[in-house]
């Protein structure tokens, strides 16, 4: 179109990596550099960001198709490689059904593009469509959305600075959404906003905290039930706010009463000093905004951990209204619009049930055929159901690396690779496409265009600088010509344009909403058809379920997943600034790797002394499910009794350690709590 053919320099897209969503192109050097975009209202950019076109030029790319052929990989034409495509999913589709088949779509690809994917998948029959939110904020969607009816950022980048008190849980935005907390944080707590920090670590977000509750990874509730307690016994609950807009008030202090706050704090690793004064100013604060990022998501009580967040929330009466909210930091630049378009097993596009019959109805008005109503496996679930019966059999994986980045990563490649069928649409030859059949080269951010909806609910436009290499293709047009094989449907879109105007149809959060009009600027959901404008503070008269009021729910503790056995430590991993998840873009910087070259694991200088561990000396992290290797950074910067070390490199591939056990709700993993015997090597 003419957008490719424009100059590299005039090209404004979106950066593609954290949930910030800030205005990036080309410029020299390939370096990119920021341009005034909606978020980074002067252009700044990170360090990520500023390289963010290094991985896309880097001599590994994958330029033609391969197809799995005597033992190793082989580059066939397009036609063969979608040939076998077909014939591998249909096959499997005809001798199982089509609840054999699964599909990954990626949160850093566009809405489009994962509209696509989950549009085939239910086509093909089956709800098996799922993508990167499930390992890192599925549980704070499924608390957010029972209590208050929708699953996003409660509230926006620019009110949140009207707050007096910020409460950051298990996350550190000052290095993981850069841009937002330099721009919109920091400068309200430069001009007296009070940071309150729980983080099992000392952080760059901590640096700047009043308090610091250093907590001991899957004690969340504990502590936040222990700030509960505080909050009521203080009598610093918004008496007006309960009883105009929650139920369940008295059943809520009853389950309070059995909370000692002294013994939540020490049995959450934190001063019971400290937990007062933080329950205070989050209780007496005017307005008070929460921030949860995956500290409290990825446990096996991850829905429950957000939900006593709520509660707190709820109880001071900070939520619908400008500087308060429950603030989920979205990862992937992409992750919250995968979800709004539908990729997920249990939801069409707009968040409406598969189950619910006219969600799927207005679906089938528009697509031709009726989505099935049985809600899907999720991802994680699906990976483990190889090999069983009524197990997947096939699969087709967008943009995703499931070999990394699922926990217990050795049973995933195992998985994976006893699959019958897999299909990869990927830039290189990661972990899981050296297990696929067929490997087809997509494209890059640089290279495409279309829409990507940040963390605070703004859909923004991304602008191609450039063609992909050799005979990749882009995205869309691979999975159009996916769609056309694999259903009776013409998949026929003139180009991203098209394919948003079907979603407006069938996503009403999205239906007023106009890719021409977006331009430049954004709009942000839910923007119904007919609204000239969309909601920037949500759940302000009554919340998003149309209920004016929700319910105060009383949660209970419940213990980490794996015990911890004899001398063994807490591992918690997480991401540090010059990275980016499981690294198969970052590490592909030659910038970045100049940061950050490798892995680290963080161990408090007690922890080390007991095992003679000194800094920069090689360490075995083991457990049952495997082992690693990786250089001591002893510091006590970590609470003692906890390691700490990220999930962004493939060697050491930390997601050996880390164990499958599923929150009931949202069926996320506990990524941060696995318990490790830390040994010098
Ligand atoms: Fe990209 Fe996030 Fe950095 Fe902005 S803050 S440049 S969106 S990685």
């Amino acid at each position: 179109g003419t957008e490719a053919e424009s100059a590299f320099d005039s090209q404004k897209s979106i950066c593609p990596f954290c949930g910030v969503g800030c205005g990036i192109r080309h410029g020299n050097r390939d370096k990119a550099t920021g341009w005034a975009g909606s978020v980074n209202r002067r252009g700044e950019v990170c360090p990520k960001g500023v390289a963010a076109f290094e991985p896309v030029r880097s001599a590994d790319r994958l330029v033609r198709p391969l197809v799995y052929e005597s033992g190793t990989h082989v580059t066939a034409p397009w036609d063969e490689a979608l040939d076998r495509l077909e014939s591998g999913i249909r096959t499997a589709v005809d001798e199982h059904g089509p609840e054999a088949v699964a599909c990954f779509a990626s949160s850093s690809c566009t809405n489009e593009e994962n509209y696509l994917v989950q549009k085939i998948a239910r086509a093909l029959g089956t709800n098996n469509i799922d993508n990167c939110a499930r390992l890192c904020h599925a549980s704070t969607v499924a608390a957010m959305v029972e209590r208050f009816g929708a699953g996003a950022m409660t509230n926006t980048l620019e009110d949140v600075g009207e707050a007096d008190v910020f409460l950051v849980c298990g996350a550190n935005p000052a290095a993981q959404h850069p841009i937002a907390f330099q721009s919109y944080l920091a400068p309200a707590v430069d001009d007296g906003t009070t940071l309150l920090h729980v983080d099992p670590r000392e952080t760059e977000t901590t640096s700047k905290a009043d308090v610091h509750l250093p907590v001991t990874p899957g004690y969340d509730i504990p502590l936040l039930n222990a700030m509960a307690k505080v909050v009521v016994g203080e009598g610093l609950v918004d008496e007006a706010f309960l009883d105009d807009r929650a139920d369940g008030r008295e059943a809520f202090e009853a389950h309070l009463e059995d909370v000692d706050v002294e013994a939540n704090a020490r049995e959450a690793g934190v001063d019971p000093d400290d937990l007062r004064e933080a329950a205070r100013a989050y209780g007496e604060a005017d307005r008070a905004a929460a921030f949860t990022g995956m500290g409290m998501s990825q446990h096996h009580c991850g829905t429950d951990n957000v939900h006593a967040l709520i509660n707190l929330a709820v109880l001071t009466g900070n939520v619908g209204k400008p500087g308060t909210g429950i603030n989920p930091l979205r990862g992937q630049n992409n992750v919250q619009g995968a979800n709004d378009v539908g990729a997920r097993p249990g939801d069409l596009p707009g968040y409406d049930a598969v189950t619910d019959a006219d969600a799927r109805e207005r679906c089938a008005d528009v697509w031709g055929f009726e989505p099935p109503a049985e809600p899907g496996r999720t991802q994680v679930e699906w990976t483990r159901s190889v090999g069983e019966d009524n197990g997947i059999r096939a699969a087709v994986v967008f943009g995703e690396n499931p070999a990394v980045t699922e926990p217990n990563a050795s049973e995933v490649a195992d998985a994976l690779a006893d699959l019958d069928f897999l299909a990869v649409i990927d830039l290189y030859e990661t972990a899981t496409a050296e297990l696929a059949d067929v490997v087809l080269p997509g494209s890059a951010w640089a290279e495409k265009a279309g829409t990507v909806t940040n963390t605070d609910r703004r859909v923004q436009r991304m602008r191609p600088a450039a063609e992909p290499p050799g005979e990749a293709r882009r995205d869309l047009e691979i999975l159009q010509a996916v769609g056309r094989r694999l259903t009776d449907l013409g998949f026929e879109y003139d180009g991203p344009a098209t394919v948003f105007d079907e979603l407006t149809e069938v996503a009403p959060i999205y239906g007023g909403m106009s890719y021409e009009e977006i331009g430049e600027e954004y709009q942000r959901w839910p923007y119904p058809d007919g609204a000239n404008e969309g909601v920037d503070v949500l759940h302000t008269a009554a919340f998003a379920n149309g209920d004016r009021r929700t319910e105060l729910a009383p949660v209970d503790h419940v213990p980490p997943a794996d015990d911890l056995e004899d001398d063994q430590l807490v591992l918690t991993t997480g991401r540090v600034l010059q990275h980016f998840n499981s690294g198969a873009l970052t590490r592909r910087s030659g910038t970045l790797m100049r940061l950050r070259g490798e892995d680290v694991v963080q161990i408090h200088p007690d922890d080390a002394a007991e095992r003679g561990i000194d800094d920069g000396d090689e360490v075995q992290l083991s457990n049952d499910r495997g082992s690693v290797t990786v250089s001591a950074e002893v510091t006590a910067a970590i609470t003692s009794g906890t390691v700490f070390t990220t999930f962004h490199y493939a060697e050491p591939l930390i997601n050996v350690l880390t164990g499958d056990a599923l929150d009931p709700v949202a069926k996320i993993p506990e990524y941060k709590h696995s318990a490790v015997t830390v040994e010098s090597t």
